[in-house]
C-alpha cells in the first residue's frame, strides 16, 4: 500500500494546533463499516443512475426505481421510511443493487446496518446462543433481511410476522426485506395469512393495516 501524501502515513494531521483524522483514515474506517455491514458491491457500482445499462436483459419498473432513489435519500438523512419495504427480484440482480444502494444511504446517514438471511436468523435463534428476534432487530438501526431460500417456511412465517410486530414496538429500528419469491409464492410457502401484511406497490390497495410495501423490481 502506498503511503498517503497528505499525512505521510501518520493517519492524522494538524489543523489549527489540533490533531484530526486524515482523509485516508476516514476512508479506511468507512470502508471497514461497509464490509462490516455486508456491502458486497464495489462502492463505484452503488448508484441507481444508469442501472438499466448494468442489467440490459431485464426491465426495471420505473416506479420502483424512483421509489428506491427516494428510499436511499431518506436513509441518507438518517431517517427511516414509515412502512417496511420488501423488494422482490432475482438474486444477484438489480434487486440486490437497489437494496445495497439503500443500505449505503443508511450508512452515510449514520445508521448502523445488519444484513442477515432468514436461514441465519433461524439458526441464531435455535442453536447455541439463542438470539431473540428482538435482539436481532434492535442490534442495529436497520435490519436487512433476505428470505425465501430457507426450508423452514412455517418458522419463517411466524418469524416474519413477529418481526413486523416488533418493528411496530421499536419504531427507531427499521426492517428492510428482500426476496426472490414472487407475490404468488409468498402465500403458497408462508400460508395465506402472511399476505395480509403486504400491499403490492403497484396495486391500488393502500390499506393502512398492511405494514409491508411489496416492491417488484423487475417487470
Ligand atoms: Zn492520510
Amino acid at each position: 500500500m502506498s503511503e498517503c501524501s497528505i499525512c505521510l502515513g501518520e493517519r492524522h494531521i494538524q489543523i489549527n494546533n489540533q490533531w484530526v483524522r486524515c482523509r485516508c483514515l476516514e476512508e479506511e474506517l468507512f470502508n471497514r463499516k461497509l464490509i462490516g455491514s455486508g456491502i458486497s458491491f464495489p462502492l463505484s457500482d452503488l448508484t441507481l443512475t444508469n442501472i438499466g445499462l448494468k442489467y440490459p436483459h431485464i426491465t426495471i419498473d420505473p416506479i420502483i426505481l424512483d421509489f428506491s432513489v427516494k428510499l436511499s435519500n431518506v436513509f441518507r438523512t438518517g431517517s427511516k421510511p414509515d412502512k417496511i419495504v420488501c423488494f422482490q427480484g432475482q438474486a444477484d440482480g438489480a434487486k440486490d443493487l437497489i437494496v445495497q444502494t439503500a443500505l449505503l444511504g443508511a450508512i452515510k446517514g449514520g445508521l448502523r446496518v445488519n444484513q442477515c438471511s432468514m436461514e441465519q436468523l433461524i439458526s441464531n435463534h435455535f442453536t447455541g446462543g439463542e438470539i431473540s428476534l428482538e435482539d436481532e432487530l434492535t442490534k442495529a438501526d436497520v435490519l436487512c433481511l433476505t428470505f425465501g431460500s430457507e426450508l423452514q417456511f412455517k418458522v419463517s412465517s411466524s418469524f416474519l410476522q413477529s418481526l413486523v410486530r416488533l418493528n411496530w414496538l421499536h419504531p427507531k429500528n427499521y426492517l428492510l426485506l428482500h426476496t426472490n419469491l414472487r407475490w404468488e409464492d409468498i402465500a403458497h410457502k408462508y400460508g395465506d395469512n402472511i399476505q395480509n401484511l403486504f400491499v403490492k406497490s403497484t396495486g391500488k390497495i393502500l390499506d393502512p393495516e398492511r405494514r409491508i410495501i411489496f416492491a417488484e423490481v423487475e417487470v
